[in-house]
């Protein structure tokens, strides 16, 4: 039995946004019609949990909402109902890392929120679920090095900067469109950022098919063990690398994806190394067709993990 963390809760009332929040609620919908998948409610995490990785500032200002340009630096109106789905979605995050670490492999209907910073949100992402739950973990003696590896469209700024200051922190980010500033670039010819010794980066050419993409994931999947075997990886599994995203100059289908999918757990098997996904980025007009890509991760989950 795998658990799917989701709670109704992780939606905040946003308005009509690009981000299309309800799709958690339509993934844990589809994911209802798979017997191996439980679905689970997991419980907030506090303001202690987020104080070890974000500056009080701007703690203090998602939940009150002043100074307003920090409550809202992530790119979407503030709003009351924000603050308690941000504590949600942390706790969907930590809650998954938590189980893989039990059982090898859990998931959290969440973004990882791979662009937010110590000190302000980016890129629709407020807090950094990934490390505030690898924090959590951390502190509590649960692991001494995790391993994020984001396969999101979008480069994983916020990631990169703070596995920047731990080095217990492994960041892997293989991208097809760089990210600064709040700005994507679809040129990944050029590289905008700098990679440190643990925070590596791979990017994926534009017009990038199946063959390219796993030829480069084969580069890239060994740095998961930089610094020794970590006890936990923390996979973002972004759906915006789809060939129809509006973001995504990739070509990639729904099988190339969930090969991508296999690849990553076949990994993590290979290596006995537990296992928690988030579902991250994706912005296709048509939201069935994000669904689709994030629960084809259970099923390539499930390929390798409970073949019939
Ligand atoms: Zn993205």
């Amino acid at each position: 039995m795998l658990k799917a963390f989701y709670h109704p809760g992780f939606a905040a009332d946003i308005g009509q946004h690009v981000m299309p929040m309800h799709k958690f609620g339509m993934v844990a919908e589809a994911l209802r019609a798979f017997d191996w998948v439980e679905l689970v409610e997991p419980a907030p995490v506090t303001e202690v949990d987020l104080l070890r990785v974000h500056v009080p500032e701007y703690v203090n200002a998602v939940r009150t909402g002043a100074p307003r340009l920090l409550a809202e630096s992530q790119k979407f109106p503030w709003s009351p109902a924000l603050w308690p789905s941000v504590l949600l979605t942390g706790g969907g995050c930590l809650a998954a890392g938590r189980d893989a670490l039990l059982t090898g492999a859990s998931a959290a209907l969440v973004s990882g929120f791979h662009h937010s910073h110590a000190s302000n949100g980016e890129g629709f992402c407020t807090f950094n679920g990934l490390v505030v739950a690898a924090e959590a973990m951390r502190v509590a003696g649960e692991i001494c090095r995790v391993a994020i590896l984001d396969m999101d469209l979008h480069y994983g700024n916020g990631t990169a900067r703070l596995a920047a200051t731990r080095p217990w922190v492994t960041a892997v980010s293989v991208y097809g469109n760089d990210y600064c500033n709040n700005t994507p670039f679809r040129d990944v010819s050029v590289k905008r950022h700098v990679d440190g010794e643990n925070h590596i980066s791979f990017p994926l050419p534009s017009g990038c098919d199946r063959a390219d993409m796993l030829r480069i994931m084969e580069e890239a999947l060994p740095f998961v063990l930089t610094g020794g075997r970590p006890d936990l990886i923390l996979y973002q599994a972004g759906a915006d690398p789809f060939r129809e995203d509006p973001y995504s100059p990739l070509d990639l289908d729904y099988e190339d994806l969930k090969a991508r999918d296999r690849m990553i757990f076949a990994f993590a098997r290979q290596h006995s190394i537990p296992i928690a996904w988030v579902l991250a980025g994706g912005y296709t007009p048509d939201t069935s067709c994000v669904v689709r890509v994030h629960v084809n991760t259970f099923m390539a989950w499930h390929d390798v993990f409970e073949p019939e």
